[in-house]
């Protein structure tokens, strides 16, 4: 069945033709429908416009996920280069304090985004330590 063919509606039962209509969902072209001119039931899908819309929709998101995807892994690599460069708060000496931040090598008050000579990269053990102490110091 296509538009425009005659048609004996299953719905209304008149001798009819079958009707094109594009379905829309705001912007969207969701996909198109034979109606029965007569009485305006849906007669059919057209299933290769509908599947081929459908396609070109997801794949607009995949993209849009990609890029969105491809722009997240750059902002990541950028902290992380970030993190190599020697800022006080990503070093192993750096304490944390709500008012007062320390540098725990040289026993002075510093910056977080302060760079040092000094410069320890801290383990992972290490942080959970400073952070456990300095959670202890709050209190
Ligand atoms: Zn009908």
């Amino acid at each position: 069945m296509k538009s425009g063919d005659e048609i004996k509606c299953q719905f209304c039962a008149k001798d009819a033709f079958a009707v094109k209509e594009t379905l829309m969902d705001g912007w969207i072209k969701k996909g198109d429908i034979l109606k029965c001119s007569a009485c305006g039931a849906k007669l059919a899908d057209i299933q290769q416009a509908d599947a081929l819309t459908k396609q070109a929709v997801s794949s607009e998101k995949l993209d849009k996920l990609a890029s969105f995807l491809g722009t997240e892994k750059i902002v990541n690599k950028k902290l992380e280069s970030d993190g190599e460069k020697a800022f006080c708060k990503d070093c192993k000496y750096y304490i944390k304090h709500p008012f007062i931040n320390r540098c725990g090598l040289h026993t002075k008050e510093v910056n977080p985004m302060d760079d040092c000579e000094d410069f320890v990269t801290p383990s992972l053990e290490l942080l959970t330590r400073i952070n456990n102490l300095t959670l202890r110091q709050d209190k």
